[in-house]
């Protein structure tokens, strides 16, 4: 028998923490690196929100009782408080329609939420621009900038990180 260190042992689970620093030094292309490191083995549920992870895609689908437990990537960024999207709503018409704005986004990301267990909302801010949407995907902040301007008119910019995967939208009317 030889004492060759076993090389087909499963990569084990990042730290926590360790995902937010690998994914500030990643300056690359590539997937989004919370969905890369927590790909984990099939199925798997999140223990915090419960979607379920099989056939390489999570969904809100019924885990099976032996199901591995692992934190989906919209926990892990909901944890380590380190979002995919920023919306910043500004102008005297959020001044106005603050309610309707607030509504209409939150009606907007349940609708999506349904279908894709990772695009969430992790924070709504009053802040000296105005209001700041802070989301676990990018695809979702800039649906919901662009469903306000469909909707709404108005001005929008999206600004996106190099590699893609944080996107700043900025909606203003
Ligand atoms: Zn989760």
């Amino acid at each position: 028998m030889s004492m060759k260190p076993n090389r087909s042992a499963p990569a084990p689970t990042p730290r926590p923490g360790a995902v937010a620093a690998a994914v500030r030094a990643d300056s690359g292309g590539g997937s989004d690196p919370y969905e890369a490191a927590a790909r984990p083995p099939e199925p798997a549920e999140c223990p915090q929100c419960h979607a379920t992870f099989t056939g390489g895609r999570w969904s809100w689908d019924e885990a099976p009782e032996d199901a591995y437990q692992q934190l989906c990537p919209a926990c892990q960024r909901i944890r380590d408080r380190f979002p995919a999207g920023y919306v910043t709503i500004k102008g005297a018409f959020l001044k106005e329609h603050r309610d309707e704005i607030v509504h209409f986004i939150e009606s907007h990301a349940k609708l999506g939420h349904e279908r894709r267990p990772l695009q969430r909302i992790m924070g709504m801010e009053d802040t000296r621009d105005g209001l700041e949407v802070t989301t676990t995907d990018s695809f979702l902040a800039r649906a919901i900038a662009q469903a306000l301007q469909d909707t709404y008119k108005g001005d929008l910019k999206l600004r996106y990180s190099p590699d893609e995967h944080l996107v700043r939208a900025t909606w203003k009317r």
